[in-house]
């Protein structure tokens, strides 16, 4: 089938001293072969908590998946997988990529030997067949004079490249799914366009679908294939790029849209629309959004807004889609 991956009304909490903190409030989507997703939002609204989920790398301390919830691989109930099958499936049908290499990367090994410790575990390799995959692996993900760094250590590598080295480590193993988690945050804005584009490329060349997840929609415009906005927990909106970014409908996604630096402009980070997403450790009534939204109504306070369809691809959470809501100029919206 044509669907990789199936998420259907994930719950995860976290229980803490103070509560259970619901971090995912029955979050559905899916992710089609060679595709890319985009999970935007800031930081706390779930999004990774929903791209770790998928993986089960949650803490067994204190994270829940909780009952209802649905998550399958090609097919495969991965909330049954047992921790053989969990070990295949992280190292060889999906991997991840975080924001920070240097909290992956062993400093004291020779990125070499990291990369060709992979192959051996995930692809069966020899020591000599590993080592020149390795080179070759540090070659695709461009890394200047590969055959010669693989000798070097994290620390002697600039951040970019040290990127690039995870990347390499992450498709070791040809994962037909990658996810990626905020990978370019730490990186210089120059550093971070070409860690992009060598995605897009490897993308296009390995046909490994991608979730990416971050808290900058500018970053996806020209990467994502679908995109959705998560808030508090939930998504609120979700669509093709190209719904995102000419036909959206929720106040939330125009403050991302309004949030994105413009040229000769500095970040702004959502200032803009200023007050904080709600603490979920409290229970919620009413839209999550409400207490920030200048579009908020009284009706906003006291129900949870449902989702409304606008096309195939594209659906909405808020009252603004109800017959009986007042008239928005949308355009004048997404502008800012
Ligand atoms: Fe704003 Fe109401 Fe829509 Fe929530 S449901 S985003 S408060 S208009
Ligand atoms: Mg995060």
């Amino acid at each position: 089938s044509k669907v990789l991956l199936n998420v259907e009304n994930l719950s995860v909490s976290f229980n803490t001293y103070a509560g259970e903190v619901k971090a995912v409030r029955g979050v559905s989507f899916h992710v089609n072969r060679g595709e890319t997703l985009a999970f935007v939002g800031e930081s706390g609204c779930g999004k990774s908590v929903t791209a770790k989920s998928v993986m089960r790398l949650l803490p067994k301390r204190n994270a829940e998946i909780k009952k209802g919830s649905i998550i399958t691989y090609d097919g495969e109930d991965v909330l049954k997988m047992d921790n053989k099958r969990l070990t295949q499936l992280r190292g060889g049908d999906i991997s991840m990529i975080f924001q920070d290499p240097m909290t992956s990367l062993n400093p004291t090994m020779k990125i070499g030997n990291q990369i060709i410790e992979a192959l051996k575990i995930h692809r069966n390799m020899s020591g000599k067949e590993a080592k020149d995959e390795a080179a070759k692996l540090l070659d695709i993900v461009q890394i200047p004079e590969a055959r010669k760094r693989l000798s070097a250590y994290p620390h002697e590598l600039s951040g970019g490249m040290r990127q690039r080295v995870m990347i390499a480590i992450a498709l070791s193993c040809s994962p037909n799914l990658l996810i990626a988690d905020e990978p370019t945050t730490a990186l210089d804005v120059t550093i971070q366009a070409q860690i992009l584009d060598l995605l897009n490329k490897l993308k296009e060349e390995l046909d490994t679908a991608i979730i990416l997840v971050t808290h900058d929609l500018g970053v996806v415009a020209n990467f994502a294939d679908r995109i959705q906005v998560m808030y508090a927990g939930e998504i609120v909106e979700e669509g093709t790029t190209r719904e995102i970014f000419n036909e959206s409908r929720h106040p939330y996604t125009w403050a991302l849209l309004n949030s994105i630096p413009k040229v000769n402009q500095k970040d702004q980070d959502l200032r803009a629309l200023g007050g904080t997403p709600p603490d979920l450790l409290l229970p919620l009534k009413g839209c999550p959004f409400a207490p920030r939204c200048s579009k908020a109504m009284a009706v906003c306070k006291m129900h949870h807004p449902s989702k409304t369809g606008k096309s195939d691809t594209h659906s909405v959470r808020c009252f603004l889609e109800h017959p009986n809501a007042p008239e928005i100029d949308y355009d004048a919206m997404r502008r800012g």
